[in-house]
């Protein structure tokens, strides 16, 4: 069962989800299935085992039919993470296959919890993938996996049959012929067209290396203001391999942007001014509100407490800080902080590798003010 990624683009799937009114309980579930993290189907079965440990005594139907889906064995080649909603009660079963890594976690509520869901679909970004050589040119777009081929904009465009003077200057730069040069202005027109119509976040470029610079003198300035990465993949590729070189540079932009988001971090926190780092100082601000981004290390778990009064998580307990009333256990208010910080719509950025975010505490946050 397949949900089409235009059903999650265009929010159907979480305002169908969010207004689910059910008398009995909704089992949610999100699991990392990323083929990159968990190579084999048991690496993420051991996290799903994981994950439901603490509510098995509540063994449930929910809890069972998720299990059977995730160990029923399913295609990863475009699933990186799963959203499971579930409610035998109420004929809810919505089992959501993403093209995104999620934060695995598993909670029974009286709704289904579909902030993580939200926040995957709300920073998806969209990529536009401009393939061409001397004589052909394709342009596709790229989001939330999915590639979508533009390539019939070129034949709608006018021809440029007069290039002026600029030909000259530009046929001693880049030694390409005015044949060429047409073809990369069409080419440029093309993915401009594309970008004023629809817009995109970054641009893809793949092209041979002795008119990429051509190419891109042709360029608009928002265009090439865009350009993330450079693809080593022909104009003839087969559309599953620019898929799989579209999913690789997204990834290499979500981590550029990670580090640099772990960069102002770390100056910020420095200069005592616009972040706090370290698990005690990002709860107090978590529980004032003014966190922006939160950024956690992936895997970083700690015990703690929880107010129930006035939602404050702790590193010490018994006694809440902030309203000085009982707080409960909690085995990991690091999940709690990650929940809260959903719950209050702020940007989740789960850090993977970032040795930078580790030295500062394996947490840390941008603060609003
Ligand atoms: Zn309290």
């Amino acid at each position: 069962m397949k949900t089409p990624v235009a059903d999650l683009l265009s929010g159907d799937v979480v305002r169908r989800l969010a207004s689910f009114n059910g008398a009995g309980p909704v089992t949610t579930c999100y699991l990392d299935v990323d083929g990159r993290r968990y190579v084999r189907p048991l690496d993420y079965e051991v996290e799903f085992d994981r994950i439901v440990r603490p509510m098995r005594e509540r063994a449930s139907k929910d809890l069972k039919r998720i299990e059977d889906h995730v160990k029923g064995g399913f295609d990863r080649s475009h699933t990186r993470g799963l959203a499971i909603f579930s409610s035998v009660a109420d004929d809810l079963w919505e089992p959501l296959h993403l093209p995104v890594p999620v934060v695995s976690r598993v909670v029974v509520n009286q709704h289904p919890q579909v902030r993580q869901l939200e926040a995957v679909i709300e920073r998806a970004q969209r990529f536009a993938v401009l393939l061409a050589d001397r004589q052909r040119a394709r342009l596709f777009v790229f989001q939330l996996g999915q590639l979508v081929d533009w390539s019939e904009r070129f034949d709608r465009l006018p021809r440029h049959e007069d290039d002026g003077g600029e030909m000259v200057k530009d046929k001693r730069q880049d030694h390409v012929d005015s044949a060429t040069r047409r073809h990369l202005l069409r080419t440029a027109d093309a993915a401009f067209e594309l970008f004023q119509e629809s817009g995109f976040d970054h641009l893809l470029v793949g092209a041979p290396n002795d008119i990429t610079g051509a190419l891109e003198r042709t360029f608009h300035p928002y265009l090439r203001e865009r350009i993330a990465s450079h693809l080593n993949v022909p104009v003839s590729a087969r559309e599953d391999e620019v898929r799989e070189a579209a999913v690789a540079a997204e990834d290499e932009v979500v981590r550029r942007e990670e580090a640099a988001d772990v960069e102002r971090l770390r100056s910020a926190a420095g200069m005592g001014d616009g972040a706090v780092v370290g698990l005690d100082e990002v709860l107090s601000a978590l529980v004032e509100r003014r966190v922006d981004t939160l950024l956690v290390s992936d895997g970083f778990e700690a015990p703690g407490w929880r107010c129930l009064s006035c939602a404050f998580l702790a590193t010490r307990g018994p006694t809440c800080s902030v309203c000085a009333n009982r707080m409960e256990r909690a085995d990991d208010v690091v999940e709690e902080a990650m929940q809260e910080a959903l719950h209050q719509s702020v940007r989740l950025e789960v850090c993977r590798d970032n040795a930078d975010l580790d030295v500062l505490g394996r947490i840390g946050a941008l603060l609003r003010y």
